[in-house]
């Protein structure tokens, strides 16, 4: 099969092109254009076998996947999808494998109604670069250095499950077959938080997604908005598997654990009514988890504001 006939089989667009996409694949650009007042958020995620995923990875849940994780960062820009790019290395041509890759990916693609319009394919280790352009109104995407000294903190759904089940794969911890695979379907099938991030316009002043644990993600938002923050440990949603194990577990993964692409947002104390009735139209949780200050740095407290030593790192690819 040639590069031309696997790119016709497997990732022409499945539904004709809405009026902002003129031209889609096939040319040697796609045209799209930005509606009035609008800004175009964009965002390149790659994900590597051996790094990222198993090579082994079952293909329509990676599909799934490498989209989820590029949406989850329009998401945490309160932005909303409209198309991407796929640029795919592939170490041979295994008509399943794309067959099922491409479905997964359609599949979360035709929900977000996030088109696919270009990209590039070439031989060598399996190799996926998703970027995705998103709409927001100008001046109102959530940014990390918008958080103000007195906001809560909050986050969406649950943490650590996914650590959870990377830790049963590496055989860090023992757990049951049934337990292992509703953990695995939090790190192979993370749900994108688009609708509560457009929920958040307006209401929410920073936002980042959880994909590299919440320690280090809510570290970005302090360094950027040059603010410190509060945290209660024993207010972090613990994912309902992770729930079952020791404290001292349920906390480390929960602050350090990565792939939960939950969205970590700050809001004025005013506004909690308001991020609540967001929530509840996005029909996801949302727990508040603490506040920031103006003093620098994080602080970890328990229940009784005793203070948690902080030697939990985030996980960074460049470390491990
Ligand atoms: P060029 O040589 O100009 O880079 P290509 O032959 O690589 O063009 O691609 C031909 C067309 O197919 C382009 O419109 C490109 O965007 C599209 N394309 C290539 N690979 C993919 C892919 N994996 N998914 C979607 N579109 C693709
Ligand atoms: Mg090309």
């Amino acid at each position: 099969m040639s590069e031309f006939e696997l790119i016709q089989h497997y990732f022409t667009e499945r539904q004709s092109s809405p009026s902002y996409i003129p031209l889609g694949i096939g040319d040697d650009c796609a045209l799209m254009s930005a509606r009035v007042g609008m800004q175009l958020a964009i965002s390149s995620d790659m994900l590597v076998a051996g790094r990222h995923f198993f090579a082994d990875a079952n293909p329509r849940m990676l599909g799934h996947k490498s989209l989820a994780v590029n949406l989850s960062d329009l998401a945490a820009m309160g932005a909303e999808p409209r198309a991407f790019t796929l640029a795919l290395a592939l170490p041979e041509v295994q008509p399943d494998w794309l067959r099922d890759f491409s479905e997964g990916m359609f599949f979360l693609a035709e929900q977000h109604h996030c088109q696919l319009i270009g990209g590039d394919t070439t031989k060598g280790p399996l190799n996926i670069c998703i970027t995705v352009f998103g709409e927001v109104p100008i001046g109102q995407a959530l940014r990390r250095d918008a958080a103000q000294a007195g906001d809560d903190i909050w986050v969406s759904g649950a943490l650590g499950d996914a650590r959870l089940a990377l830790a049963g794969y590496l055989k860090q911890q023992a757990l049951s077959e049934a337990d292992h695979q509703q953990a695995a379907l939090r790190l192979h099938q993370p749900s994108p938080r688009i609708t509560l991030g457009l929920a958040l316009r307006g209401i929410a002043h920073a936002a980042i997604d959880v994909s590299d644990g919440l320690i280090g993600d809510l570290g970005h938002i302090l360094k950027r908005s040059q603010l410190g923050a509060t945290l209660w440990c024993d207010s972090l949603p613990f994912g309902p598997i992770l729930a079952q194990q020791n404290t001292a577990l349920c906390r480390e993964y929960a602050l350090a654990g990565g792939d939960d692409y939950e969205l970590c947002f700050t809001a004025p104390s005013a506004q909690r009514s308001a991020v609540l009735a967001a929530a509840k139209q996005a029909d996801t949780v949302v727990t508040r988890i603490g506040y920031i200050e103006a003093e620098a740095g994080l602080r970890i407290v328990d229940a009784n504001n005793q203070p948690l030593s902080l030697s939990h790192q985030s996980f960074d690819h460049f470390s491990s």
